[in-house]
């Protein structure tokens, strides 16, 4: 009932010609695939050049954050607007990156998954614990916590199009992944809290594993009946490695 989504979220690599190399060589690797939702989030630079690349293709595109206002006084910032009007189809928002690193807030995280809505742009809101958070057994704490601030104020109908990733922050980029049925439990108790207040969204609302997921482990973790996707780092920057990726779900 779910379609998998797998979505590779190049960071800050790429520049605008390797972007479009690897998108062409994606969609032939992928052409065809109609059983998982296939997705690129790029820098703001190389968005433009990555949707008109995947035109023709199955291949959605998505930004890697924006600000909250539509347009103005904001610099260095792009809107959800600015997507729309591009046809970009999805935003990653929160990501742990930027909360640790830019110092995002839940209240913002809030503003931007609202402002992509309105919009009709799907926002992949990313949560996960830390490691000490994790020892200290806080994970379901900080999930639902994470989940309850960035829906906040959402209409059901409105969170039936949200995508979470749960990305441990110990797991990123580390080569470290949480077992397979530990983040089937982790996703589990997501859902759970969503169904504890909109019950008919939480069936439907999809919800990634991310965290160093490889060609290697990938099958594992898509057989998790909680686990709908993966945002995937470092492998979906080599075409070869996320084709097999999407090709193994
Ligand atoms: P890696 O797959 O490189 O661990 O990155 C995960 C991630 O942060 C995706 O958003």
């Amino acid at each position: 009932m779910r379609k998998p989504f797998i979505c590779g979220n190049w960071k800050m690599n790429k520049n605008v010609a390797e972007a479009e190399t690897t998108i062409n060589d994606l969609k032939d690797k992928v052409a065809g695939i109609d059983n998982v939702e296939v997705g690129i989030c790029s820098t703001a630079l190389c968005l433009t050049t990555v949707k008109r690349a995947a035109a023709g293709s199955e291949i959605v595109t998505g930004a890697e954050n924006i600000y909250w206002e539509d347009s103005g006084a904001y610099t260095g910032e792009i809107s959800a607007k600015m997507l729309a009007d591009s046809e970009i189809e999805y935003t990653i928002i929160g990501h742990s990156e930027r909360r640790q690193l830019f110092g995002e807030s839940d209240y913002e995280v809030n503003l931007k998954v609202k402002s992509a809505l309105k919009h009709g742009i799907k926002p992949i809101v990313c949560v996960g614990e830390t490691l000490a958070e994790r020892k200290a057994d806080q994970i379901e704490a900080k999930v639902n916590f994470q989940v309850d601030a960035a829906l906040k104020g959402l209409s059901e109908d409105e969170i039936t199009d949200v995508v979470i990733a749960y990305e441990p922050i110990w797991a990123i980029g580390t080569g470290e992944t949480a077992s397979a049925e530990e983040a089937n439990r982790v996703i589990a108790l997501i859902r759970e809290n969503i169904s504890q207040s909109y019950p008919e969204a939480a069936k439907k609302v999809r919800i990634q594993y991310g965290g160093s997921v490889k060609p290697h482990n990938v099958e594992e973790i898509m057989s998790q009946p909680e686990i709908d996707g993966a945002l995937v780092g470092g492998a979906s920057l080599e075409a070869d490695s996320f084709a097999e990726m999407i090709t193994k779900t």
